[in-house]
């Protein structure tokens, strides 16, 4: 990705940073200090996030919009400024258009029942990148077999990016929605979002942006990028796990109907009959994740206090030393675009080696990297491989532990060879 020319913050303070992470300063593994390299699938918690949620259970637990005690009070007020956050983070116009959610499968699959399901029917059109989480293609087969609106696939290129020539060629007036990922979890390739809103949009569809990836490691501004769904999970974004959000374009509020049945999105219940609040109330049934949306609140005041320009900057350095280290291993190939247009993202393969075996000989030295399909089988036929070796990297990553990864990367190597 490029990043600006803006002053970062001096590279000591991320060193400084790091010690914010107590899993990550503190952890062996077998004796060997962890080097964690698979942050995308999920972050480390910084002590903030950590004391916050502990705070909440000894000081604030309580159940938000259910009471007139202080606590519940309390309680209402922080997740209501937690929304507020959130709504501030992704630059969204209000703070109604920010639904919370378990995560991005969660808030990927309300868009597909609350509205999918609603609004879809026979000869419509879902189209689908080769290069999504099996989050953002199996619920639009749920979908379609329910309404019979039809999957067509925008193909992606040998680098692994899109070309807007074959999105052109797809979408139709049959299309209502066109569904992609801003980062790939496997590539890091960075989708140009806002030229396939543009595109989707001149022909009456709809866009939702799974925005997994790029919230944690990029500025999001969803004013700029158009999008009419944008997912973010909060345990990519160095907070706990179990929550996250959906933004919903408040344009689109008359076309969404109710995702789970219960307390707190109703107006009024007869034995009868059930009508219902608005977005986001209407979304959000039952007791929502309190603790979780208290450690996202501290997550996000965190992230932001650093600064994401400041974020992205570095891990778009460690990213190029990490390039190098990979590329410099014999028989290793490596996924993806060019480093101007990807996250610090690196899939590769060898070409004897299964990436399962490589993960395992580096796990003995301590460095946690991810191998598999990645949830992206598509992703994987499109290649024509089963599976890769997959190393994503943090700001509070260090280019002494992407040595000491290349050192045990060639190891590894030697050691299947021999
Ligand atoms: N989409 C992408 C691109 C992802 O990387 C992930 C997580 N691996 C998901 C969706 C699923 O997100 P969550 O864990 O919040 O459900």
């Amino acid at each position: 990705m490029k990043t600006s020319k803006l002053p970062s913050i001096k590279k000591a303070d991320f060193k400084k940073i790091r010690n914010d992470f107590p899993l990550i300063v503190n952890t062996l593994v077998r004796g060997k200090k962890l080097i964690y390299l698979n942050n995308a699938a999920t972050t480390q918690k910084p002590q903030v996030v950590i004391d916050a949620i502990n705070n909440y259970y000894e000081k604030e637990n309580s159940n938000a919009n259910r009471g007139a005690d202080y606590l519940s009070e309390q309680l209402t007020i922080k997740c209501e400024q937690t929304r507020q956050k959130i709504k501030l983070y992704l630059n969204a116009r209000f703070t109604e258009e920010i639904v919370f959610t378990r995560g991005t499968t969660e808030a990927i699959n309300l868009v597909a029942y609350s509205w999918g399901f609603y609004n879809l029917k026979k000869g419509d059109e879902i189209i689908i990148s080769e290069m999504e989480h099996h989050s953002n293609i199996v619920p639009w087969h749920i979908i379609s077999r329910l309404t019979g609106a039809k999957i067509r696939k925008l193909a992606i290129e040998n680098d692994g990016t899109i070309k807007l020539d074959n999105l052109k060629k797809l979408l139709n007036k049959n299309t209502k929605l066109v569904t992609i990922v801003h980062v790939s979890n496997v590539l890091g390739t960075v989708n140009n979002i806002r030229e396939i809103c543009d595109l989707a949009h001149e022909q009456g569809a709809y866009v939702l942006t799974d925005g997994a990836q790029s919230s944690g490691h990029m500025k999001i501004d969803l004013q700029e990028l158009g999008s009419d769904f944008f997912t973010i999970s909060g345990h990519k974004v160095y907070g706990p796990t179990g929550i996250g959000a959906l933004y919903i374009k408040k344009e689109m509020f008359d076309q969404i109907h109710p995702f789970h049945g219960g307390g707190h999105m109703i107006k009024k219940v007869t034995i009868e009959d059930s009508n219902y609040k608005d977005v986001p109330d209407m979304l959000e049934a039952g007791t929502m994740p309190l603790a979780e949306i208290v450690g996202l609140s501290s997550a996000l005041d965190y992230v932001t206090d650093i600064d994401m320009e400041n974020i992205t900057k570095w891990e778009m350095e460690l990213g190029a030393y990490a390039y190098d280290v990979i590329r410099k291993v014999r028989g290793i190939k490596i996924y993806g675009p060019s480093l101007d247009k990807k996250t610090a993202i690196f899939s590769f393969t060898h070409d004897e080696i299964h990436p399962h075996d490589i993960a395992t000989v580096l796990d003995y030295e301590g460095i946690a990297i991810r191998a598999g399909h990645h949830c992206t089988q598509p992703l994987m036929n499109r290649f024509g491989i089963q599976a890769t070796a997959r190393v994503s990297l943090s700001f509070y990553n260090t280019k002494e532990e992407i040595d000491r990864f290349g050192v045990a990367l060639e190891k590894a190597v030697s050691f299947f060879k021999k």
